[in-house]
């Protein structure tokens, strides 16, 4: 059993700044392995949705009196989707309700099919800094099998496109484990990539979630995707392909050419405050989590019905669930975002967090671990080793108490 007795939980300051991300709850059409609170078909509620982004962000820009914000991440969603008009009034108000950092990165998601260079254009006059597109394949055949609306030549042209606009800092999501995927069609697409030479690679193994088309799909033996074996030979394929290229990988799915990290993400690895406004948004502020109702509707209601009363911060009632933190879920979000990371976690990062050092709390985890080969030690900090990459579920399952 760890020993929490010398744990002490510390609350990151808001003066330190935060991140701020906007959830657009809006696609064109629904991809059939995604269960984010997104949905197809609901154009009508554009302006409401929006309104009450604006009213939410009025919200928290008022409670927490303009606080300094270092990242803003408009995620969803299709961000692109929603018209630039209502895209302008979001920008508006973050501008005027929010202190932005002089170095603030500013992340719009994008779908390709929405990137044409006259939008950019428009983009960038709002402040955007950063675009992460959802690219997933190039292969035809695969991004038809999971619904997705582009083409592999649509990903490359609007890769091209957001190159020319003069952001330089770009990422594209790739996906693999997808149905009938060959490793073969997995090291293609990977080299395509390398050869935009953009400045992000986000690379995940597809999760089959509960409840979606395709679940269903595997379930009942329709469709077939990669086994276990074949998803980390994937994963092998791209650490190989991606060494001794500019690319470092700097978190378990993350890559970047230097100095591209996305600042965003880093926030939530590093356990740092932010606030998230739109319908299933979670935030972390004053050392509380929690979580806007999910239901589009039921947000736009309940944002009506919110006003700021002083300092109370968690007087919104778009709130749903108040988590506040109990050590041992900081512990293990401590662990489990700082492993991640490819620098693993210092001492000194778990101290600052939690007032104690982890080789006093977890003792013989520790020690199972590094005989287990799935981490390593020194005196100041752990890492996962390429195995404990794989098997990460397992390391991080050590923690849970
Ligand atoms: S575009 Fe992205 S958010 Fe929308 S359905 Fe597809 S995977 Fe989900």
């Amino acid at each position: 059993m760890p020993d929490f007795s010398t744990v002490q939980i510390k609350t990151p300051e808001i003066s330190d700044g935060l991140g701020l991300y906007v959830h657009i709850p809006f696609c064109f059409s629904k991809c059939n392995y995604c269960d984010f609170n997104t949905y197809a078909g609901i154009e009508n509620q554009f302006t409401s949705i929006t309104n009450a982004l604006v009213s939410e962000l009025n919200y928290w820009g008022e409670v927490l009196q303009r606080p300094k914000i270092n990242t803003v991440f408009l995620g969803g969603g299709t961000p692109s989707y929603l018209p630039d008009k209502q895209k302008t009034l979001i920008f508006e108000t973050i501008n005027s309700k929010f202190n932005l950092d002089n170095d603030v990165e500013i992340t719009m998601e994008c779908n390709p099919d929405d990137i044409t260079p006259s939008r950019l254009d428009q983009w960038v006059s709002l402040g955007l800094n950063r675009l992460s597109l959802g690219v997933q394949s190039f292969d035809e055949t695969i991004l038809q099998s999971i619904d997705r609306r582009h083409t592999g030549e649509d990903a490359l042209k609007a890769i091209e496109c957001s190159k020319n606009s003069g952001v330089d800092n770009i990422n594209i999501d790739l996906m693999f484990g997808l149905p009938n995927q060959e490793l073969s069609d997995w090291a293609k697409t990977i080299k395509l990539a390398l050869e935009t030479n953009v400045s992000h690679l986000s690379i995940y193994g597809l999760q089959l979630e509960k409840g979606t088309p395709l679940e269903a799909s595997v379930l009942t033996g329709k469709i077939s995707t990669p086994g276990d074996e074949s998803m980390a030979d994937m994963y092998e394929t791209v650490c190989k392909l991606l060494k001794n290229t500019n690319y470092k990988q700097y978190e378990i799915s993350n890559w970047s050419l230097e100095g591209k990290q996305c600042k965003h993400n880093l926030l939530y690895w590093e356990n740092k405050s932010y606030i998230g406004c739109g319908p299933g948004a979670s935030s972390y502020v004053n050392g509380v989590r929690f979580t806007n109702i999910k239901s589009p509707k039921g947000y736009v209601k309940a944002i009506k019905k919110t006003k700021p009363n002083g300092s109370d911060i968690f007087h919104s009632e778009a709130i749903f669930e108040l988590e506040p933190q109990t050590v041992p879920i900081a512990v293990l979000e401590t662990m489990m975002l700082g492993l991640r990371l490819n620098e693993g976690i210092s001492d000194n990062q778990f101290r600052k967090r939690l007032g104690t050092s982890m080789f006093t709390v977890f003792e013989k985890e520790i020690r199972e671990l590094v005989e287990s080969g799935l981490i390593t030690k020194n005196d100041r900090c752990l890492k996962l080793t390429r195995r404990g990459q794989l098997l990460a579920n397992e390391v991080i399952s050590k923690f849970v108490v």
